[in-house]
């Protein structure tokens, strides 16, 4: 009580202020909150005290090496570890289990089986080998394999990821065990997005290690891992209204649809306050990820009319994508629930703004010191200048397939709009980082200003700490004070693949930057110093790779010229920047940090190229069965109806010029869209041996037929009367 006397009090001076608004959110105040409803945190995993309470000490502590210390696993503990997760699953109910993956469909994958097995009498049982909790063999011949696995060789398995906890799902009445696992084809190839990640984060790992040897810093650290906390930006749309729209059923956007007089131009709806159908539907998604040990954190409206954002605490990236996923399934799950379609499409809605996810990433060592943290000052700050570095000379070096890493059709329709990153791929550093950045540059170094005080000017309230990096919302890829928001990656997209290119470019530009400070330190002008040595080294990158900060307005059309000028890649569409991943360094790079072989990264590039391809051509298609059984039918009948009244009208010797310039104005838009659909049918019936081609094709002349179609449609929307029109509006969705 006193901490809130002395933080009211206007007489108290603004650091006794600030102390005592710092104590108001110490960690037992903070704790006392969370007990009411901790409680079901995590109890449909197999985490934290369920596997302290039951599993024995020897596998208990092989197993927490495994996950703690990326240690290999101990296979011998598997059949007590399959017992116990048995046991505990059948006591909460379930009578199944899967092993659960992330094949390159980019959603998840799970086969179930029951725990059933028959003693010698025939009498049933309940059975969990350790065996089959470590493999599994599901046939799942049909998934994209880009060619790894041909079907007749439908060999795949799967394997325990024992570092992401196996979890409960609840789902129809019933539950089910589900065990995170990689999938890798009988040659050991991976055949899903889990298993590069997991190498690219040893590669950072490996690296990294270097870096923390050098400056003496490893004391006590076993392994390097990136943490991954990711904004879930979505759109709540009535079940009722999205079910009568097949575009939102067959393409999860909608392919037309006229503009509403409202948009977000107000921006009213931004941290609005939240409807109330809306928070209890936040309420019992929290609820539910709250027992599958997903930590959500924050929830909010965003920008769009009916879009809002859950984002969760960050975690190690492995555990963090596996749960970003999950968390996709919960949302979608819980607005069928509460009579809503949830939509994470990265435009559903043509006009207003689309959806994305923000990935915030940082490296972290397994005693918990974050490597992107500036410190207080010091050799420190050097250490952390230097992976700051490896950051700028990755991005540098590969804004092309980290672009292409994010590359998919739904998120053409954000990059490059006034809305999210624009396609070109730079870094925002703030001005406190970019000031020791310049200093480096010009080989010397500075002072880290890492945190200043913002005085509000009114005496009552708190002195605010004042971070490094301040926010840009333009950047795709800016500097958070303690992390990287890479925030170009799509609304609906699995995060693993992102990730993985990312981590294996900084991997690769870590091994660059130890290599030369240990070859400076050893050698040449700067023989012996550390600091020295890496000064110089990192003056070098920045030197060179310095033209990739940009701290200005992303959105200007002054930027995009700067950025051509620059050297930076302009890639505008998925045609344009998956092909960047085909670069013979790039698998190369991916090859030496034992990251993905070329057969595994090939694989994955056509499996991308071939749904951009699948994708529009389902989305053209869903386009012209509309406007055969919907549009035109509507427009028709309006014809006849004006028609009949320019006939009528005449006939009475009333003026009808007005009526007859509707019916021009119709019957125009109609012309336009047969025109229209012909052109489309001719791109849909399109077919190119070449993936790459038919990518070009559909970016080149299949989208630009899609937009003549559907700007006909939506003008015949705007002159169709509202009861004559087959579907629901924009403002009835949006607004209704
Ligand atoms: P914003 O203000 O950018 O919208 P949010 O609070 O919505 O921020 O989300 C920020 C995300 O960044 C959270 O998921 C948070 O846990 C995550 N984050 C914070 N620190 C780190 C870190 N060191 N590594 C990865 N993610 C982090
Ligand atoms: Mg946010």
């Amino acid at each position: 009580m006193s901490r809130t006397v002395a933080f009211l009090d206007p007489t108290t001076n603004s650091s006794t202020r600030t102390e005592a608004f710092r104590a108001m959110h110490s960690d037992d105040v903070h704790r006392n909150a969370m007990a009411s409803f901790g409680d079901d945190y995590g109890v449909l995993t197999f985490a934290g005290e369920n596997l302290r309470r039951r599993l024995g000490p020897r596998a208990l502590e092989q197993l927490e090496r495994t996950i703690q210390h990326g240690e290999p696993l101990n296979e011998d503990i598997a059949d007590e570890v399959a017992t116990a997760m048995k046991d505990w699953a059948i006591e909460q109910g379930c009578t199944h289990y899967c092993h659960w993956f992330q094949p390159l469909t980019g959603s998840t994958a799970e086969k179930h089986d029951s725990f059933i097995n028959l003693d010698h009498n025939g009498q049933p049982l309940a059975e969990f080998s350790g065996e089959a909790l470590i493999c599994g063999e599901p046939d799942a011949s049909s998934f994209p394999s880009g060619g790894v696995r041909d079907t007749w060789e439908a060999r795949g398995y799967t394997a325990w990821d024992p570092t992401s906890p196996a979890f409960i799902m609840p789902n129809g009445g019933e539950r089910t065990l589900c065990i995170p696992t990689a999938f890798v084809s009988w040659t050991g190839e991976s055949l899903d997005l889990k298993t590069p990640l997991m190498r690219s984060n040893d590669a950072i790992s490996r690296q990294a290690m270097r870096i923390l040897r050098l400056f003496g810093n490893d004391t006590g650290v076993r392994c390097v891992y990136t943490t991954l906390g990711c904004e879930q930006e979505y759109f709540l749309i009535d079940e009722d209204l999205a079910s009568m729209r097949p575009d939102l059923a067959m393409c999860g956007r909608t392919v037309m649809g006229a503009q509403p007089p409202k948009g977000h131009q107000l921006d009213d709806h931004y941290f609005g306050a939240i409807p109330s159908e809306v928070q209890a539907f936040m309420g019992d998604v929290e609820e539910r990820l709250y027992e599958l040990g997903i930590p959500a954190k924050t929830r909010h409206n965003e920008v769009a009319p009916r879009q809002f954002e859950i984002a969760p605490l960050f975690e190690r990236s492995n555990v963090a994508s596996d749960h970003q996923q999950l968390m996709m399934t919960v949302l979608k799950r819980a607005a069928h629930r509460h009579g809503f379609t949830c939509l994470l499409h990265e435009k559903p809605f043509a006009g207003i703004n689309g959806t994305g996810k923000h990935n915030n990433w940082a490296m972290c060592t397994n005693t918990g010191h974050n490597l992107l943290s500036p410190g207080k000052g010091g050799e420190g700050n050097l250490q952390f200048l230097t992976f700051v570095c490896a950051v700028v000379r990755a991005l540098d070096l590969h804004a092309g397939i980290l672009r292409g890493s994010v590359a998919s059709a739904g998120n053409d329709h954000r990059l490059g709009a006034n809305e999210a990153p624009p396609a070109i791929l730079s870094i925002y550093t703030g001005e406190e980082l970019g000031n020791v950045l310049d200093t480096l540059m010009a080989g010397e170094t500075a002072g880290f200003e890492s945190k200043s005080e913002l005085d509000l000017g009114a005496t009552v309230m708190p002195t605010l700490e004042r971070h490094p990096g301040d926010r840009n919302r333009t950047s795709p890829f800016a500097f958070i004070g303690n992390r990287f928001e890479f925030r170009a990656v799509g609304g609906q997209a699995p995060v693993a693949w992102p990730n993985t290119v990312l981590n294996t470019a900084v991997a690769q530009s870590i091994d660059w930057l130890a290599t030369k400070i240990e070859a400076a330190l050893a050698d040449g002008p700067t023989k012996g110093s550390l600091e020295a040595s890496a000064v110089a080294v990192l003056g070098e990158v920045l030197n060179t790779h310095g033209r990739v900060i940009f701290n200005g307005d992303n959105y200007s059309d002054a930027w995009h010229e700067e950025a051509a000028q620059r050297g930076l890649p302009v890639l505008r569409g998925t045609a344009d920047a998956l092909p960047t991943l085909r670069g013979d360094e790039v698998a190369e790079m991916f090859s030496q940090y034992g990251v993905m072989n070329h057969r595994e990264l090939t694989a994955r590039i056509d499996v991308l190229m071939e749904q951009y391809i699948t994708t529009l051509t389902i989305e053209a298609s869903t386009m012209a069965q509309m406007v055969d059984r919907l549009v035109r039918p509507a427009a028709v009948r309006y014809c006849t109806e004006l028609a009949e009244s320019v006939a009528t009208m005449k006939s009475a010797g009333v003026s009808c010029d007005g009526v007859t310039a509707d019916l021009s104005r119709l019957t125009s838009a109609v012309d336009a869209l047969v025109a229209g659909q012909a052109a489309l049918q001719a791109a849909i019936d399109h077919e190119d041996s070449c993936v790459d081609d038919h990518a070009r094709f559909i970016q080149g002349t299949m989208i630009p037929a899609m937009d003549a179609v559907r700007d006909a449609c939506d003008e015949i929307e705007c002159v169709v009367p509202a009861d004559l029109w087959p579907m629901p509006t924009y403002t009835d969705m949006l607004f209704g």
